[in-house]
């Protein structure tokens, strides 16, 4: 995951990459629009952060080219300006979120994540097996019509395993997926929201079986006969 920081303020824009590539993204930096405006011709970014006041083009112009180009990399629009004319502007240009300095690291990390796994999925945010709907926007799943129980983890393991059903998914890339919630999350507590999940997701249709050595594999019922 890639993303773009267009931030001329240089403490921000190093306090953000660093929390973002802790996070494990990889990420690039411009410190003025034109320079931005490049890269986002050229590379192919999961997700750009964008100041709007800056040296060379201001970050309205930035939107409004890549947009124009029909550039669909998904724009959160971070600034100092708090008027409501300049979020509206933001929005109509094609920004897909919206944040005020100051601002909460971990506020834009989750915006940040929710911002790629919809660029990811496109307008459908909806993922489907048997009886069960898992809303990865909502972040909620449900049996039929009936709302499920499940922690944050619980439909972070979903989402994994839902992403890539009927193909193994090992352990680490289950780690991988939630160690943005959870750092040092280990193997046993893996096979703990499995079991969970198991449990809730008895009268789905949806089975989730273990592949010794491999990992899990999430799969129709009727498959797993
Ligand atoms: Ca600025």
């Amino acid at each position: 995951m890639r993303i773009l920081i267009v931030e001329d303020d240089p403490a921000l824009a190093d306090g953000l990459a660093r929390s973002l590539t802790r996070a494990g993204y990889a990420v690039d930096c411009a410190t003025d629009g034109a320079m931005a405006n490049t890269l986002l011709q050229d590379a192919v970014y999961d997700l750009a952060i964008l100041d709007l006041g800056l040296p060379k083009m201001d970050g309205t112009e930035i939107l409004r080219r890549l947009r124009q180009r029909g550039g669909k990399t998904p724009v959160l629009v971070l600034t100092a300006r708090d008027a409501v004319e300049d979020r509206v502007s933001g929005l109509d240009l094609g920004a897909d979120d919206y944040m005020t300095q100051p601002f909460n690291l971990s506020e834009l990390e989750a915006r940040a994540r929710a911002l790629i796994r919809r660029g990811q999925l496109g307008s459908n945010t909806a993922l489907a097996c048997a009886k069960l709907m898992l809303d990865t926007a909502a972040r909620r799943a449900y049996i039929e019509k009936t709302a499920l129980d499940l922690s944050a983890r619980e439909i972070g393991v979903l989402e994994v395993l839902m992403l890539r059903r009927h193909k193994v998914v090992s352990k680490e890339q289950i780690m991988e997926a939630l160690c943005q919630w959870d750092k040092d999350i280990g193997g046993n507590a893996i096979e703990v929201y499995i079991h969970r999940l198991r449990k809730k997701l008895e009268t789905s249709g949806v089975h989730i079986r273990t592949i010794r050595g491999l990992g899990y594999l999430l799969e129709e019922e009727s498959h797993a006969a």
